[in-house]
């Protein structure tokens, strides 16, 4: 056996099926079109789930089986034959009896990495690790195996992705350029765009992903997301709902439900979003967003109690700064609500303390200060709000409303007046905005 060379094991790889010998990195056999290389469970499924030849091949590799249970090629060929009829289970024990009766073959490794795979969301770290260290040891054993190639990529963007998007991305890239019809790395790619916030790039890339393999969640929901950022509720909530059903296991699910009931607070139906969100953190009572989604809805039906709690729920649970920052904010608006002015304004300021660019709290930091008419701070607050706040437009309205109130409240009449008609330009159907533009108007 050539143990030492992976490339003259992979060209003396026959097909599971017909038996016929095949091309070195041939993703199917030219005879019975069997995939040979998986590049996606999901597609080795669909392709030849009732196939006769595959019956046939599966009796005769049995048959071998039974005489020399360690028989690399005889495990291999079931295990491919089991992954086509959807058998993951069954496929995942012959093909990591076949790595480990022929270490040498590096097809063989790589193909149980991917079947272990599937499309990562069953992966706990322990199937994450052996995962990696398969693909690890299929491109050592043969380093021109173009999909093992691509798939440590793929796992080094997975670790790139939350702190560098971009490098995340760029690996990606490489990973898209050696194997360009792997839908799992477009749907991450698309997610690393929109982490970077170049919709015009996630877009297409999470198109791609669906398209090269439909049952992905994952692009459904950074769709979803995109489209909540554009204004575009409809089509977020239509995203969410798909990724909902693609879903298997219940974090997944959670997240998908979340999404949607995003769609339904967007569409201030706070009663059908709280249904969402309580159904999330019923499948994933580990998952902050939720709570401070709970919190703001509680905010916008006055329970300000009640939303205190699911405030201080999320903060227990933020991991990231950002999600500290939103966390904080929801409370501040809370606490504001019930009269806590002192606690609402901690919040607000711990908020822009932990992240600098949440518009949103400079804005209710400035709306605080012109209530205890602390107007040279407002100022300060509001100018901060209207620089950082891009999206939603009705969030910039305000900030401009807030910021004006401030200036006018400090007697700086003409620039006040500037302000307030940009609120009200930019949300003309806001009556408080009119009538604070109308009011300085008519005192002039
Ligand atoms: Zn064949």
């Amino acid at each position: 056996m050539a143990a030492a060379n992976g490339n003259m094991v992979v060209q003396a790889l026959k097909c599971p099926v017909c038996g016929a010998q095949v091309k070195p990195y041939a993703r199917e056999c030219e005879y019975c079109g069997t995939a040979l290389v998986i590049v996606s469970v999901g597609a080795a499924q669909s392709q030849t789930a009732d196939s006769p030849a595959l019956t046939d091949s599966l009796a005769k590799w049995r048959e071998v089986l039974a005489h020399d249970p360690n028989n690399a090629a005889a495990n291999y060929a079931l295990g491919v034959a089991f992954l086509h009829q959807g058998l993951r289970d069954a496929a995942l024990a012959y093909l990591q009896r076949a790595t480990q009766a022929a270490p040498e073959v590096a097809v063989y490794h790589y193909n149980y990495a991917l079947a272990l795979f599937n499309d990562g969301e069953e992966m706990g770290l322990d199937q994450m690790n052996t995962v990696s260290t398969e693909i690890d040891y299929a491109s050592r054993l043969d380093p021109n195996f173009p999909e093992a190639r691509a798939f440590r990529q793929f796992f080094a963007a997975c670790a790139l992705r939350p702190a560098n998007p971009k490098g995340a991305a760029a690996a990606l890239e490489a990973a898209v350029q050696v194997c360009p019809d792997i839908g799992i790395f477009y749907a991450w790619l698309g997610a690393c765009y929109a982490d970077m916030e170049n919709y015009t790039a996630a877009r297409p890339a999470c198109r791609k992903a669906i398209e090269l393999d439909p049952r992905l969640g994952e692009p459904h929901i950074t769709l979803s997301a995109m489209a909540y950022e554009t204004g575009n509720v409809d089509e977020g909530m239509q995203w969410a709902s798909k990724a909902i059903a693609l879903f298997r296991t219940p974090i997944y699910q959670a997240f998908a439900i979340y999404h949607l009931g995003v769609g339904y607070e967007e569409k201030k139906d706070y009663a059908t979003a709280e249904q969402h969100y309580h159904r999330a953190s019923e499948l994933s009572p580990q998952f902050g967003s939720v709570y401070r989604h709970l919190c703001l809805v509680c905010c916008m039906t006055r329970r300000p109690d009640e939303g205190i709690k699911y405030g201080h729920r999320a903060l227990e649970l933020a991991t990231s700064s950002q999600a500290k920052a939103a966390a904080n904010d929801s409370l501040g608006l809370c606490y504001h609500q019930l009269g806590n002015h002192a606690a609402a304004e901690k919040s607000f300021r711990e908020a822009v303390a932990v992240n600098p660019k949440l518009g949103q709290a400079y804005d209710h930091l400035c709306s605080l200060y012109y209530a205890w008419k602390k107007y040279d701070k407002g100022i300060e607050y509001g100018q901060k709000a209207v620089e950082l706040i891009k999206s939603p437009p009705e969030d910039l309205a305000l900030a401009y409303n807030n910021l004006g109130m401030c200036l006018w409240g400090k007697g700086q009449r003409e620039q006040a007046a500037q302000m307030l008609q940009k609120a009200a330009a930019i949300n003309p159907h806001n009556p408080g905005f009119q009538a604070n533009l109308q009011a300085i108007q008519q005192k002039r």
